[in-house]
């Protein structure tokens, strides 16, 4: 059917809406794509459903191509499956709770996992009904902390989420494979550059992760790369350990009055005046040589605050975000947690550990004896702290430090930790080369779950010697409505969008400019031509509307090829733009659907 602007449920503005801070977002809701219900919830108008289904086209077709089949699950599921798997309580705010008539607790899903467990563990009971891979194109609902950017960070989303189901370590990785190759040819028909990242698994548990980034500066991820091809998740990175040291001759450690030194910088001047290291030695100290010690809180799930002091090298910052990403496995319970710097309300209950001269040895890795509880705090250390290697840190007094404290020999740990920033030029951990650092939108995640769920909910068959083993799993998402807002912000420019081929809500913009009943006629027949050649066709047969608003919106609206019937028809010929490249040439009237049907197929 032509798409006919009079009839079109669309109105475009030419205001930019209030809260839209990215271009994606102004325009879709401008280009009349969108329309916000409320915070983090949009509406779809025709346009912008006609882009979501071409888009969800493309992903159904690569799932099919790898035996994956659809099904669809209800949005709105009962407590106890997420119970068994206590997501129900880790996921803490960022699920939408709700009861029914009768007090029942429900939640709208933030994903599926434990529903599809429990479905295969429903019908399914051999080894013979395995490999399986199952997905659904689903509304998915998080309470997001900050909605943002449109439909990039949305609070209820569409995901196409699948899951594999084996009974083997082998056959997981071949569906992890399969997968993973079908994630690249749908953003590569999408149109969407995207970098596969090595990630944590975070809340999901399991082993191997990956995540397919959209490189772009609005994106909220970090990630490095080498040239040498490595390429992960900032969270992911791990630091190049550098070897362990003999201490068996190394002096004893040695404290010394260091007045005024509450900073690194303070600190290291003052090393550098007190006791200069000779060049032999490795010259000026630098705050690489220092071990700082940050205190940070940790509100764990049941709402607890616990102390954790991290010791890193003086020249790096904690990255809290890479400190969130791995140190559940220090916590006594699993869940969402928040992280924050400790402050002076903390620092208080703590009467050993001295702002500014915090250090191991003397309290760290000994129960705090003297302060309440007599309880001991969580010391880890950045893995840069080796056996064999000393520092220059706090003594545990105002006004001292100590010099040459051996790690191993003065002090110890609770554990090893990433929790430094990374920078552009460190090591890749490969060896492929110095990081460079980007910024990128998660388009997809894939994960290797491995057996957490189907152990949570029981979910085993029969092997081929008829014993009952734990399947094992795969979760594999991709953000079909976040892809939308990244084709948006990827493809505009200061008139509009500019859709690629593949997802544009249409394959031609027929317009016909100007007033003569002649034209109208042409544009009308061009329109029915070029839709019965199995084209997509808008057609803006407004009457009575200026031809600047009429390319204007064509522009906006940014289908592909643009084709304007106007005053050259008393010669014969019509316009035809791409949108894309901006080129525009007149075409005799009776090639112009040859012409616009080339132009399509040749794409
Ligand atoms: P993010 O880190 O961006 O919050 P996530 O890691 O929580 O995402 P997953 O649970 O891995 O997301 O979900 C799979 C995919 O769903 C993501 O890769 C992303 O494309 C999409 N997605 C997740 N959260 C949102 C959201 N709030 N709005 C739109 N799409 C989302
Ligand atoms: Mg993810």
């Amino acid at each position: 059917m032509v798409l006919r602007l009079s009839q079109l449920f669309l109105r475009t503005l030419r205001e930019d809406p209030a809260d839209a801070e990215v271009a994606s977002h102004r325009l879709l809701v401008r280009a009349g794509y969108i329309r916000r219900a409320a915070p983090g919830i949009y509406t779809w108008l025709p346009l912008g459903l006609s882009v979501l289904r071409r888009v969800e086209q493309i992903i159904r077709e690569e799932m099919t191509a790898i035996g994956a089949q659809e099904v669809h699950f209800p949005a709105l599921l009962p407590k106890e499956p997420y119970e068994a798997t206590n997501r129900w309580t880790e996921y803490g705010e960022g699920i939408f709770r709700l009861k029914d008539r009768k007090g029942n607790d429900y939640l709208l899903a933030p994903t599926h996992e434990e529903m599809f467990t429990l479905l295969v563990k429903d019908l399914y009971s051999s080894y013979k009904d395995l490999p399986l891979s199952i997905y659904q194109i689903q509304n998915k609902y998080r309470d997001e902390a900050r909605p943002r950017a449109g439909l990039l960070r949305g609070r209820e989303f569409i995901m196409k989420d699948s899951y594999s189901f084996d009974v083997d370590d082998a056959g997981l990785d071949a569906s992890y494979a399969a997968h993973r190759s079908a994630y690249l040819k749908i953003f590569e028909r999408l149109g969407l550059e995207v970098v596969p990242v090595t990630a944590t698994a975070g809340a999901m548990g399991g082993s191997k992760s990956e995540e397919f980034l959209h490189p772009t500066e609005i994106g909220e991820d970090t990630f490095v790369r080498s040239a040498g091809g490595y390429a992960a998740n900032v969270e992911a990175v791990t630091t190049v350990v550098p070897a362990e040291i003999d201490f068996t001759n190394a002096p004893a450690a040695e404290v010394r009055d260091t007045p005024d030194t509450p900073t690194i910088d303070t600190l290291v001047a003052a090393a550098n005046a007190l006791s200069p290291r000779s060049e032999a030695d490795g010259g000026a100290w630098t705050a690489a040589d220092t071990l700082k010690n940050v205190v940070l809180a940790v509100t764990l799930p049941t709402g607890e605050r616990q102390l954790v002091v991290i010791g890193v090298p003086g020249d790096r910052g904690v990255d809290l975000k890479r400190v969130e990403a791995t140190i559940g496995t220090f916590l006594p319970i699993a869940g969402e947690i928040t992280l924050e710097a400790a402050n002076e309300e903390d620092l208080k209950k703590q009467p050993l550990l001295v702002k500014g001269y915090i250090g191991p040895g003397m309290s760290l890795d000994a129960p705090l004896l003297g302060s309440e509880g007599a309880s001991k705090l969580l010391y880890l250390v950045d893995p840069r702290v080796v056996s064999g290697s000393a520092w220059i840190t706090g003594a545990n007094e105002a006004g001292k430090h100590v010099f040459g404290l051996v790690a191993g020999r003065d002090f110890g740990w609770d554990g090893v930790i990433e929790a430094t920033e990374v920078r552009a030029g460190d090591p890749a951990p490969d060896g492929s080369g110095p990081l460079e650092t980007a910024r990128g939108i998660e388009m997809g995640h894939i994960f290797q779950l491995g057996r957490k769920y189907a152990e949570a909910l029981d979910l085993k068959v029969l092997d081929q010697n008829g014993k009952q083993v734990v399947v094992t799993m795969g979760s594999y998402g991709v953000g079909v409505t976040r892809a939308v807002a990244a084709l948006a912000e990827s493809n505009h420019d200061e008139k509009g969008l500019v859709w690629p081929r593949a997802v544009a809500p249409a394959d031609v913009h027929v317009v016909a400019v100007g007033r003569g009943e002649e034209i109208f006629a042409a544009a009308e027949k061009l329109a029915l031509e070029l839709e019965a050649a199995g084209l997509e066709v808008i057609y803006d047969d407004r009457p009575k509307v200026s031809p600047g608003v009429k390319f204007g919106d064509a522009e906006l609206v940014g289908v592909p090829t643009i084709l304007a019937v106007g005053r050259g028809l008393v010669d014969g010929v019509v316009e035809i733009k791409d949108r894309r490249s901006g080129n525009a040439e007149n075409i005799a009237v009776d090639r112009a659907v040859d012409h616009v049907v080339n132009a399509v197929r040749n794409d």
